[in-house]
C-alpha cells in the first residue's frame, strides 16, 4: 500500500509545533514495527542516538500486545514512563501506531488531545482519505468539546457492528487503588515482563468477557496524576459511558469524597452507568469502612456495590463484569453503531 509520506511528515511538523519543547521525538510505526516517519523535537536536550532504537524496542512488545488484544482493529492507547522519557502510544487505525516521546518531566495530559487528533489524521492518511495535515492549536475550554467529539467519533468508528466499546473511567481519590485495579483486570503479563524497563504503564485498554453472550469492550481511561487540574479532568471524564467510583475501605476521607466524585462525573457525563467499589479489603485489620456503610452509600446514590482487593485480585473481574452486565441490560437493544 502506498502511503502519502509527505503528508505524514507535514503532520509531524505541525504536531511538533504544537507540543513544543517537551517533544523529544514523534514516530509513526506500522504494525510490523517499522518506522514510517520520524521527527525529532527541537528541544535543547540532546536527543541521544539510542532514543529511537529504544523506542523500537519498546514499540515491539506493545505492538505485539496491541495486535493480539486489539485484533479487531479497535482503539487502543497506552502511556509508559521510563526514567528519562514518557511515551504515548496511540493506535492510528489498523495500520499504524503513533508514538510520542516526551521529556520525563513533561505533562502527558495536555499532549493527549493533540496525540489523538494526530492519530486520527494519520489513520486517514493511511486510508488514503483526504485530510489536512494541520494540527490546530487547542488552547481554550471552548475547544475541549470539539476534541472530545473527535475522540468520541474515533472510538465509535472503530466499533464493528454487534460489538460495543464503552469509555470507562475511574473516579476516587489518589491512592485508593484505581490503577492497581485496572492492572489487575487487564492482566499484568505485559507489566510483569516490562516493569523494570518502563515503570508505570497502561492507561487504556479493551476487554472481553467469557461467558457473556454479548461482547462488551471497555476503553479504560485511568486518570493518573492529573486529578488536581479540573479543566483537564473534565476532558477525560467527559463522554464516558461507564465508570467505577473507588474508595479505600481503610480511609474515611476517600469514602467521604465519593459523593463529590459522583457529582462531578455526573455533571460531565450525565448518562454514565456507575458502580461503587470499596477496595483494599485484604487490609482487614486496618479496615474502618464496613460493608453496611458501603451499601448504604450505594443505595443513596442508586449504584451497585462490590468490595475488592486489587492486591489479591478478589472480585476485580466481577466488578468489571458487573459493569458489563449493566451495559448489556442498558444497551442490548440499542441500535448498532
Ligand atoms: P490510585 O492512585 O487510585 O491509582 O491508586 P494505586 O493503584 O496507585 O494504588 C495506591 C497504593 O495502594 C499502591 O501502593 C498500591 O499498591 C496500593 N493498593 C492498591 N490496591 C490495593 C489493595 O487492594 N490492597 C492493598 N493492600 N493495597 C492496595
Ligand atoms: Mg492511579
Amino acid at each position: 500500500m502506498s502511503v502519502d509520506r509527505k503528508k505524514l511528515e507535514a503532520l509531524l511538523q505541525w504536531y511538533k509545533q504544537e507540543i513544543g519543547e517537551n517533544l523529544i521525538v514523534a514516530l509513526i510505526v506500522n504494525r510490523e514495527g517499522l518506522v514510517m516517519a520520524t521527527l525529532k523535537g527541537s528541544s535543547e536536550v540532546e536527543v541521544e542516538e539510542d532514543v529511537i532504537g529504544g523506542v523500537s524496542a519498546l514499540v515491539e512488545p506493545v505492538l505485539t500486545r496491541i495486535t493480539e488484544e486489539f485484533s479487531s482493529g479497535s482503539f487502543g492507547t497506552g502511556t509508559f514512563d521510563t526514567e528519562d522519557h514518557r511515551f504515548i502510544f496511540c493506535e492510528a487505525g489498523p495500520e499504524a501506531i503513533f508514538v510520542t516521546v516526551l521529556n520525563s518531566i513533561a505533562m502527558v495530559d495536555p499532549v493527549f488531545p493533540y496525540a489523538y487528533l494526530a492519530a486520527e489524521k494519520i489513520s486517514r492518511i493511511f486510508d488514503g482519505r483526504t485530510v489536512s495535515p494541520v494540527i490546530p492549536k487547542l488552547i481554550s475550554d471552548d475547544i475541549t468539546p470539539k476534541i472530545e467529539r473527535k475522540v468520541d467519533k474515533l472510538q465509535k468508528i472503530k466499533i464493528k457492528s454487534g460489538e460495543y466499546a464503552y469509555k470507562l473511567i475511574l473516579g476516587g481519590e489518589g491512592g485508593v487503588g484505581k490503577t492497581s485495579m485496572v492492572h489487575r483486570f487487564v492482566e499484568d503479563s505485559f507489566q510483569a515482563d516490562y516493569k523494570s524497563t518502563i515503570g508505570t504503564s497502561i492507561m487504556k485498554k479493551e476487554c472481553e468477557f467469557e461467558g457473556l453472550e454479548s461482547r462488551v469492550r471497555f476503553v479504560i481511561w485511568d486518570l493518573a496524576g492529573q486529578a488536581q487540574f479540573k479543566r483537564v479532568r473534565q476532558t477525560y471524564l467527559g463522554n464516558a459511558e461507564v465508570g467505577i467510583l473507588v474508595y479505600d475501605v481503610t480511609s474515611q476521607d476517600t469514602f467521604e469524597s465519593i459523593e463529590s466524585w459522583f457529582k462531578e462525573i455526573k455533571s460531565v457525563s450525565p448518562n454514565i452507568s456507575l458502580i461503587l467499589v470499596g477496595n483494599k479489603i485484604d487490609l482487614e485489620e486496618k479496615r474502618i469502612i464496613y460493608t453496611e456503610k458501603g451499601e448504604e452509600l450505594s443505595k443513596k446514590l442508586k449504584l451497585s456495590y462490590i468490595e475488592t482487593s486489587a492486591k489479591t485480585g478478589e472480585n476485580i473481574n466481577d466488578a468489571f463484569k458487573m459493569l458489563a452486565l449493566q451495559m448489556i441490560k442498558r444497551y442490548a437493544f440499542a441500535e448498532e453503531v
